[in-house]
């Protein structure tokens, strides 16, 4: 067979020794791709190209507010690579909105479609705008007009977006239907994560923490240890945080704690999750839940553990706090929670890492279901979604702690390979367009 590999020249790839910036998005994330694109001995030219985005995408959104005044908005789209199928990626509303960050984001995308293996490319969006201080109205006219402005890339066959930071399905049915008005007809695979009612994916709401109730599950397996009564805390209490921890309770782990944005909950004897998802319900936030001792955020990282679980923020370990971290596995909830510099503390103290692109990557796999449904016009049952979805996080999960043995490498630097060559294969044996 011949030799698709493309032609190589001079590879220059940054500075590897330079200390990284621990925070920056991109910096973590084009670290973790080089090691891997260097273990893969991944030739300069596909280097190369995936170390670039394929479109980047700058529109300014005029917008009427409701005092009467035109204000201007930036909205960004970017995507990063589409060999493997439409680009996928959420669209964020946002003050911290940068181009380099959306960049960052898009090729995550890419990686994370590509380590759960489902057929889409990777892209990112966002509007530098406070939502918080926006009415109903003024987020619909910004939406509509962000939709117009980017709608030569939107498509089901070429760019699918989603909810992401202050984004959610009422952002994603409007999107659908701004779409919709300028095709002529309805498109409802133009986006993923709308309302059920108009063709939102039942179990789409829980995937997310299914994907890490799951991937929990087989590192347990993995490692011997017992699920019945292994100990989890748990790091924020939203969408991702509070149906991972009630999914692992339900399969016999001791939730010992939990937190959101006003702190946390520490109860040896083992937390109610859905008791605690009731006061959730009542009162927006876990601020008063009580049963427990009280406990900070940056406490609740460094208990003695089976299972963390942080899913909140970004960067929450870091070189400062990694070498207290006494959990024995970390299930990566939330995208970033480890910083680059942060992975060579903890797997010098043996800590088995479910990364991020794997963890998490269970709510872009129901919003793959959802595309396909939409396109088939057909829907699966809840059951069905929740099979399907375990069949693609188990074979993931096993892809990756596969190459981790093969290669004696990190389950991330592994799941970054898994990727890598996916995306690179493709592109071998695409060729180069010329
Ligand atoms: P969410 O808004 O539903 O919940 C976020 C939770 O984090 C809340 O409980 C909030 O109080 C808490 N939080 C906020 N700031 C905090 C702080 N400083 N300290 C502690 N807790 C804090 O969000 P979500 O959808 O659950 O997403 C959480 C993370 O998971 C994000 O990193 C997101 O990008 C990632 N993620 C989400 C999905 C998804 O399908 N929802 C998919 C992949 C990745």
């Amino acid at each position: 067979m011949a030799d698709l590999r493309l032609p190589t020249n001079t590879i220059v790839r940054p500075d590897k020794d330079r200390f990284l910036n621990e925070e920056n998005p991109f910096e973590a994330m084009m670290s973790r791709f080089d090691r891997a694109a260097e273990l893969l001995d991944l030739e300069p030219g596909i280097y190369k190209v995936l170390r670039s985005a394929e479109k980047e995408i700058t529109v300014s959104i005029p917008v009427m507010m409701d005092n009467g005044e035109v204000e201007v908005f930036t909205g960004i789209r970017v995507l990063h690579n589409t060999s493997r199928g439409p680009a996928k990626g959420g669209i964020r509303f946002d003050m911290n909105v940068s181009l380099d960050e959306v960049k960052a984001l898009a090729a995550w995308m890419t990686w994370k479609c590509a380590v759960v293996n489902i057929p889409f490319g990777g892209a990112k969006g966002g509007v530098i705008c406070d939502p918080l201080k926006m009415s109903v109205g003024e987020l619909e006219r910004v939406t509509r007009r962000y939709t117009a402005g980017i709608i030569a890339t939107l498509g089901p066959d070429s760019d699918v977006p989603a909810p992401d930071v202050n984004t959610n399905e009422r952002v994603m049915a409007w999107l659908m239907d701004t779409y919709s008005m300028h095709v002529g007809h309805t498109v409802n695979a133009v986006t993923t994560g709308k309302p059920v009612e108009m063709g939102g994916s039942l179990g789409r709401r829980e995937a997310t923490g299914r994907g890490v109730m799951l991937t929990t599950l087989q590192a347990l397996d993995h490692l011997k240890m017992e699920v019945k009564g292994a100990t989890v805390a748990v790091q924020g209490f939203g969408n991702v945080g509070s149906i991972g921890a009630q999914l692992l309770a339900e399969q016999g782990c001791k939730v010992i704690a939990i937190s959101d944005r006003t702190g946390g909950w520490h109860n040896p004897k083992g937390i109610d999750v859905l008791d605690a998802m009731a006061h959730v319900r009542k009162h927006k936030t876990l601020e008063g839940y009580g049963k427990g001792e009280a406990i900070s955020n940056e406490a609740l990282l460094e208990l003695e553990v089976d299972v963390l679980v942080p899913a909140a923020l970004e960067n929450v370990i870091t070189t400062k706090n990694a070498k207290n971290v006494k959990a024995k596995i970390i299930c990566e909830g939330a995208n970033g929670p480890t910083t680059a510099n942060a992975d060579t503390i903890l797997d010098e103290k043996g800590i088995f890492v479910i990364p991020d692109i794997l963890a998490n990557a269970g709510g872009v796999t129901v919003s793959y279901f959802e595309w396909v449904q939409n396109r088939g016009g057909y829907y699966w049952d809840e059951q069905t979604v929740n099979d399907r979805l375990k069949n693609i996080m188990v074979s993931s999960f096993r892809d990756v702690l596969k190459l981790s043995q093969q290669h004696k490498v990190n389950m991330r630097t592994a799941a970054y390979m898994v990727a890598i060559s996916r995306v690179a294969t493709v592109h071998r044996l695409r060729g180069i367009y010329a």
